[in-house]
């Protein structure tokens, strides 16, 4: 599994999907570069996710709001106060970790090795001091369980504190005297000050819901597994406004929507799987994790949040405007509902993240061999909606006019369709070429191309190749790749 994944990481360098960041400088840690066909499977994402969200839906808009904010927004979401992780230093490799993160990979140890009881315990003394946000018990723990850095193997450990995630800037010309601001650590915050603005201008009626794509930051401590954990990364996020007290019911209806958009990209089933929170965060009365098989264990893609109305409350009143909506339906003794702030349901899921998923899920290496000859493939089974390149054209030949032919095809496609061109190498060596990006489909002119107006059509999935008109050609593709 380690090996597959380090294999995916490197196709994905090696066909422009992802860079490390300032690649040429050594890179920056945790933060990455999505390449010429990363940015076309990225923006296909969104798009997938917007469709299904915004357009689908009558009752929900997107906004795109800044990614500053005014310093208050902070103090009210609590992120100021309690955006945290207890982190801890060995004194003798001068590394830091995440305290928590330490204790979860010695209870996984024990569960390796069957020690169960020992790994229930474990959880349940770690729960219980993180709840209680009880530091010096989680030292305790680590010294207790005799954890040693991965780095020295010493348990020479200093105290655990908190360490906030958000970044923080200067705004404004003028260091001296002017307000430190944060980068957005969710893009969450920017939908609920603009409740009021959305509600009005949109002229919406509860239920309703605002989504948006944007960039988070947050000061990861611990960084790794490639895009799985970032400083930099991109949440798709929509904040659903209900009815005080329907709030579990509409939890219920988004915890099912958003597994039925994951699975709808055809992704086997059993790989994914519900989180319940037993331990839930102080805003919320209801919290789930959506979760992957990633090759390093079952982990979250999208939380789904029931966030009650913490959030608008909070904004209520350290803004000192009213957060209220008022509702004017009937309710069961026939009076109208009123004003009242909104409860909140939330869907987050990371981009990158769905990414990685979308990446490890479509990439094979598929064993092509025969009693006579060894032979293999490396393919993306990408949901050809997700393609970065749908078609790609090949003339047999580089004379006769086939390139001609080839490229009045693609000069007809190219509105519809991410094509590309190619006249290098021999067919085979070309269609490999297209099965390592994912494209679905690969067209080829040759003579008789010529003579009859017909071109061959390989699917990348079966390798089958078909003989059809080219006039038939616009409505294959577009059966397969549109959503
Ligand atoms: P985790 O427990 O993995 O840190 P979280 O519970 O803090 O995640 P949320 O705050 O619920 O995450 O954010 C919603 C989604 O944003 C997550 O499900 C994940 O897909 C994505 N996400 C969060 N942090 C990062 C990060 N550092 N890099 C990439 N994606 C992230």
């Amino acid at each position: 599994n380690d090996e597959q994944f380090k294999n995916v990481i490197s196709h994905a360098k090696e066909y422009g999907f992802v860079f490390q960041s300032s690649e040429i400088y050594d890179g920056l840690s945790a933060v990455y570069d999505y390449g010429q066909l990363g940015a076309e499977l990225k923006n296909n994402i969104k798009t997938y996710w917007w469709k299904a969200m915004v357009q689908m839906h009558e009752n929900i808009v997107g906004i795109d709001s800044a990614i500053f904010m005014h310093p208050k927004v902070w103090k009210a979401s609590g992120h100021v106060d309690g955006f945290n992780d207890p982190m801890i230093d060995n004194k003798d490799s001068k590394k830091r970790y995440r305290a928590d993160q330490l204790l979860e990979d010695k209870i996984a140890r024990y569960e390796k090795d069957g020690k169960t009881e020992k790994a229930a315990k474990l959880q349940a003394d770690m729960d219980a001091a993180l709840t209680a946000e009880d530091l010096p018990r989680l030292k305790v723990l680590i010294e207790e369980h005799e954890i040693a850095c991965p780095v020295s193997g010493t348990k020479n450990w200093t105290d655990v504190r908190q360490f906030n995630l958000m970044f923080s800037t200067q705004f404004g010309a003028m260091a001296e005297g002017s307000d430190e601001v944060y980068l957005r650590p969710e893009t969450a915050q920017g939908i609920f000050v603009n409740f009021l603005n959305v509600q009005k201008s949109g002229r919406m009626k509860i239920p309703f819901g605002i989504a948006q794509i944007g960039k988070a930051f947050r000061n990861e401590v611990i960084a790794r597994q490639f895009i799985m954990r970032m400083r930099e990364f991109e949440q798709m996020e929509m904040q659903f406004f209900v009815r005080p007290g329907e709030d579990k019911k509409w939890f219920a209806y988004w915890k099912e929507a958003r597994l039925k958009w994951h699975k709808a990209l055809g992704t086997s089933p059993d790989k994914y799987r519900f989180h319940d929170h037993v331990k839930l965060a102080h805003y919320a009365n209801a919290a789930t994790d959506i979760e992957f098989e990633f090759p390093f264990g079952f982990k979250e893609v999208e939380g789904i949040h029931s966030r009650t109305d913490f959030d608008l409350t909070q904004h209520q009143e350290y803004s000192g405007k009213k957060m209220q909506y008022f509702d004017n339906d009937l309710d069961e003794n026939g009076k109208p509902y009123g004003n009242y702030v909104p409860y909140v349901i939330e869907t987050s899921i990371g981009l990158d993240r769905m990414f990685l998923l979308t990446m490890i899920n479509a990439f094979e290496e598929e064993d092509l061999s025969t009693p006579e000859k060894q032979d293999s493939r490396t393919l993306l089974r990408l949901h050809p909606a997700l393609a970065p390149i749908k078609v790609a054209i090949f003339p047999l030949t580089k004379k006769d006019g086939l390139p001609e032919k080839a490229r009045e095809i693609m000069d007809h496609l190219k509105f519809d369709f991410n094509c590309v061109y190619e006249e290098k190498d021999a067919i085979g060596k070309r269609y490999r070429r297209m099965d390592a990006i994912g494209t679905p489909f690969c067209v080829t002119v040759d003579h008789q191309t010529l003579e009859d107006n017909t071109v061959t059509i390989r699917h990348r999935d079966t390798m089958e190749q078909q003989r059809i008109e080219i006039k038939e050609l616009h409505t294959i593709i577009e059966g397969k790749v549109s959503w």
